[in-house]
């Protein structure tokens, strides 16, 4: 189970750090996939871009190779159960403990003229979207880590309570760490409002890819062999790593090594990699995306899934809450 938010354009961190997962995933377990539209307005409360982000999201995951025959894949307000789940939950989680995330804490940095309780909860209503599907493996990057380990909490408050319900979710990556895909300007990680030049999106064209590629930050090269990496470095050397071939990346890791790296070919190189994985997907999405009739048909189908998972957890919850009085 994993969700994410229709703030705007996806980009190659939700790509590494979530859709590549969800793909993989999909083929061997039974799977839910959510648009987060009720964790947006958090965040978001002007609704009128909402349709087109929700249809964006949805297109460039199918796009990204997501298969909405094999799994559900919904908007999160079309699964009503969540709302009651997450009030349960409101009452098993601490004001002290919400008031100590470090999402929490950006947030009212960032928007203080807007600390809504939504915000204060938003890990509570994002352990019920997990805890609604009793969901083992959630698809994250690397910034969710916090956010699981408050989910595992719930849970266990949850089950200690009133029962054993829910299992224990844990964050997951395919076989590596979780994954924090850098802004290019060296300053922080790929994102769908901050940092927006810095970040690659997957509707991004050829010509912009490249731009953006070769105003990355680079310096004038290490002076003696084997210096460590400054951080913008090691930054363009993980997004080689994500989208291009082991081979150029060793070539430009030794030219760097023995002091003859040209940032500049390296960044073509770069580009041009970035280009060839793009594409192809940017293609794809353009065309689903305008295709209203097939997305409402995968949101109906994907909530009706959805529905049948969340209405059997929430049946078992009231049960052992004891709000069963018939
Ligand atoms: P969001 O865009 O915040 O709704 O996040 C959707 C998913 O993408 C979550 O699983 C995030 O962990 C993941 N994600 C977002 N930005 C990045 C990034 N720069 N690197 C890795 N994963 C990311």
């Amino acid at each position: 189970m994993s969700g994410i938010r229709p703030t705007g354009f996806l980009h190659l961190g939700n790509y590494f750090g979530a859709v590549r997962n969800y793909v993989k995933l999909q083929s061997q377990f039974t799977c839910y996939f959510m648009v987060a539209d009720l964790h947006s307005l958090t965040t978001h409360p002007d609704t009128r871009e909402l349709k087109g982000h929700v249809h964006r999201v949805l297109a460039e995951n199918i796009a990204c190779g997501l298969d909405p025959e094999k799994v559900a894949l919904f908007c999160q307000s079309h699964v009503p159960e969540t709302t009651e789940l997450y009030l349960y939950l409101n009452m098993l989680a601490y004001k002290g403990e919400l008031e100590k995330t470090t999402t929490f804490k950006d947030k009212v940095r960032q928007q203080p003229e807007n600390i809504n309780a939504g915000l204060l909860t938003y890990p509570v209503l994002q352990a019920a979207d997990i805890l609604l599907h009793r969901a083992s493996l959630v698809p994250v990057g690397k910034d969710q880590e916090q956010h699981l380990e408050m989910a595992r909490t719930f849970a266990n408050r949850f089950n200690h309570r009133y029962g054993e319900v829910f299992p224990e979710p844990q964050a997951f990556n395919f076989g590596e760490e979780l994954v924090k895909v850098p802004s290019l300007d060296g300053t922080g990680k790929m994102s769908k409002s901050e940092n927006q030049l810095a970040t690659i999106y997957l509707a991004d064209d050829d010509d912009l890819i490249r731009k953006k590629v070769m105003k990355a930050k680079t310096d004038a090269g290490p002076t003696a062999p084997n210096t460590p990496r400054p951080d913008y470095i090691v930054n363009i050397f993980q997004l080689m790593q994500l989208v291009g071939t082991a081979e150029n990346l060793k070539f430009f890791e030794d030219a760097y090594d023995e002091c003859r790296i040209r940032y500049g070919d390296m960044k073509k190189q770069l580009a041009e990699d970035m280009v060839h994985f793009i594409t192809p997907i940017r293609q794809r999405a353009e065309s689903i995306r305008t295709d209203h009739a097939y997305l409402k048909k995968v949101m109906d189908i994907g909530a009706e899934k959805a529905r049948a998972s969340a209405r059997e957890t929430m049946r078992l919850a009231r049960e052992v809450m004891g709000l069963d009085y018939y």
